[in-house]
C-alpha cells in the first residue's frame, strides 16, 4: 500500500466508510475485509479499497442481496454466494465459512 495515497482524516486513521450505527452484525473476515449486516437488511461488503489515482479508503459497498445476485447461505460461520466484486478496485472473491478466498 502506497501510503501517499490514503485518504486520512484529520487524526491519521485512514477514511473509513463503514458505518458504525444501525449495525445488526459485523463478521470480520480478515484484518482488511469484513461483512457488515444492518439492521435495514442490507450486508456490506468492508475492505481495504484501492481507487487507483483517487486513493485508497476502507469503502463498504452493498451487496445486491434485494436484488437477487447475492444470496446469504449461512449467516453463522458466514457464507454468501455468489462471489463478490468491487467495481471501484477490482477486489473479487468468495465469502465461505466466514474466511475469505480470492477469486
Ligand atoms: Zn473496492
Amino acid at each position: 500500500m502506497t501510503e501517499d495515497r490514503v485518504l486520512r482524516r484529520d487524526d491519521g486513521s485512514m477514511v473509513d466508510l463503514t458505518p458504525t450505527q444501525l449495525v445488526a452484525t459485523r463478521i470480520d473476515l480478515d484484518a482488511e475485509r469484513a461483512v457488515v449486516g444492518m439492521a435495514d437488511g442490507r450486508w456490506l461488503f468492508s475492505h481495504v479499497c484501492d481507487r487507483g489515482d483517487r486513493g485508497i479508503l476502507r469503502a463498504a459497498p452493498a451487496l445486491q442481496v434485494a436484488g437477487g445476485g447475492h444470496r446469504i447461505v449461512h449467516v453463522v460461520p458466514l457464507t454468501i454466494t455468489p462471489s463478490i466484486l468491487c467495481d471501484d478496485c477490482g477486489t473479487h472473491g468468495f465469502v465461505t465459512r466466514a474466511e475469505w478466498v480470492p477469486a
